[in-house]
């Protein structure tokens, strides 16, 4: 098996470790959770592949988290860009521009009366729950175990000792008092949420959720989960608000509300989205959105504040409207499905050619591959894998030029890039891999 040298990347990270804290800028880009040491500095990336400082070249199934649905530096959104940044990248007034990607978000996820655009999905989801309180002028938060909704004070919070307790902080520099507005439950379990409500519900603004999970690897809504999360939050006079971030134009050209495994889109429709990723095309992005009424609560409209002076900016808003263009293309998802269908089906038998346990959980483009012989259907059963095998997995392929995200709770995202030769180098590293993996 062909073993790359990173020599480079070592220097880097030394050199990095004394300015920037923990030598990165976002912790998942650490490879802590894969037994440490310096994460590969990437210097170039093309379509579905990027090099290293030490000219490695590298199979991309990390795709930055989720933006880069495109490949790297797609002709169309690169020029959309360059275009941009020509005719000046910020000007602090309206553009017609952000009309144009509003009114393309609208089309495709039509419970989207209003948007709004924001820099992060950390930004737009934190924004969707002040307008949620606004409008309800309540103020707990209910959110499901293992959902990642960004990094502000209230969802970072995890779960309390069931779905009837408050919430405990899950960082540092979180207030209890914070937690002591969020409720905690299992994703998938009505009862839990039923339980939650009964006990607070005069208090409850809104129940947050990633409807399709992205990150405890991917993971579908049980059936009738999403259409009686909706129900029994309105009942309880509470806004039901979906995080998109991940699942807006990852499955589909529409988000996952409008996904064709939810055939009564009305029954599954929040009240308020929040998106990011994607839809900025690989610049920084994120958008929040719903219920006109609900959005007129938004200043200058409304009494609830929020604000940007980067929000909105041409660069990326050309990028993400460039991205969703191409996305528009006939084919293309269909395309990523069947690259991804393959491939997951690949990694199945080779594991179980092996005796390597190996659960899959694929929506079409997309898949995580949890090393355990359960079902994965919340963060529980996520939690309940082998974390040591990953690691030993994550750099075995990683020797072999294949990049996956350095967590076992990521998930593999393949671009419209992706080639054959890439699918089928990457079964052939995965087989190595996997024969590797049973001495
Ligand atoms: N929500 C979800 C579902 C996410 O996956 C993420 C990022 N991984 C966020 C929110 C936060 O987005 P950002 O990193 O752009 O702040």
């Amino acid at each position: 098996m062909s073993t790359t040298q990173r020599p480079r990347s070592e220097a880097l990270y030394a050199e990095a470790l004394a300015h920037i804290v923990g030598g990165v800028n976002s912790p998942s880009r650490s490879f802590k959770a894969v037994g440490g040491g310096a994460p590969v500095f990437m210097k170039r990336a093309k379509g579905a592949h990027f090099w290293d400082v030490d000219d490695n070249r590298y199979i991309d199934y990390l795709c930055a988290y989720g933006p880069i649905i495109a490949g790297h530096a797609h002709p169309h959104i690169t020029e959309a860009i360059t275009a941009a940044a020509a005719n000046g990248t910020l000007y602090g007034t309206p553009t017609e521009l952000e009309i144009t990607l509003a009114r393309m978000l609208k089309e495709a996820i039509p419970s989207l009366d209003k948007v709004r655009f924001v820099n992060s999905g950390t930004e737009a989801v934190m924004t969707t729950i002040r307008v949620a309180r606004a409008y309800t002028k309540r103020s707990k938060i209910i959110k499901f175990a293992g959902c990642y909704h960004g990094h502000s004070d209230l969802v970072l919070v995890a779960a309390g000792s069931g779905p009837s307790t408050l919430g405990i902080p899950d960082s540092a520099g979180v207030p209890v008092s914070i937690a002591n507005e969020v409720i905690t439950v299992p994703f998938n379990d009505l009862d839990g949420l039923r339980t939650a409500l009964d006990t607070f519900g005069e208090d409850v603004a809104a129940v947050m959720v990633e409807p399709i999970v992205g990150n405890f690897g991917m993971v579908m809504p049980k059936p009738g989960f999403l259409e009686g999360l909706c129900t029994m939050t309105r009942e309880a006079g509470a806004l039901v608000i979906y995080d998109e971030v991940i699942s807006a134009f990852r499955f589909h050209y529409g988000s996952a509300q409008t996904y064709a495994a939810f055939p009564d889109h009305s029954a599954v429709e929040p009240d308020l989205t929040a998106l990011g990723k994607i839809i900025g095309g690989g610049l920084p992005i994120g958008a929040y959105g719903g219920r006109k009424a609900v959005m007129e609560q938004v200043a200058p409209l409304g009494p609830a504040y929020q604000a940007g002076t980067m929000a909105g900016n041409p660069a990326s808003i050309s990028a993400g409207i460039a991205c969703l263009e191409v996305l528009r293309e006939p084919g293309v998802y269909e395309r990523m499905d069947a690259q991804a269908a393959r491939l997951a089906d690949a990694l199945q038998s080779s594991a179980d050619r092996h005796g390597i346990p190996l659960t899959i959980n694929r929506i079409r483009g997309s898949f995580s591959a949890h090393f355990c012989d359960h079902p994965v259907t919340n963060y529980d059963e996520a939690q309940n894998t082998d974390g040591e095998r990953f690691a030993r997995f994550f750099r075995l392929m990683l020797d072999q030029g294949v990049c996956l995200a350095p967590s076992k709770y990521e998930a593999w995202f393949l671009t419209t890039a992706h080639t054959d030769d890439d699918i089928d180098a990457t079964i052939a590293a995965a087989e190595q891999a996997f024969a590797a993996m049973k001495d």
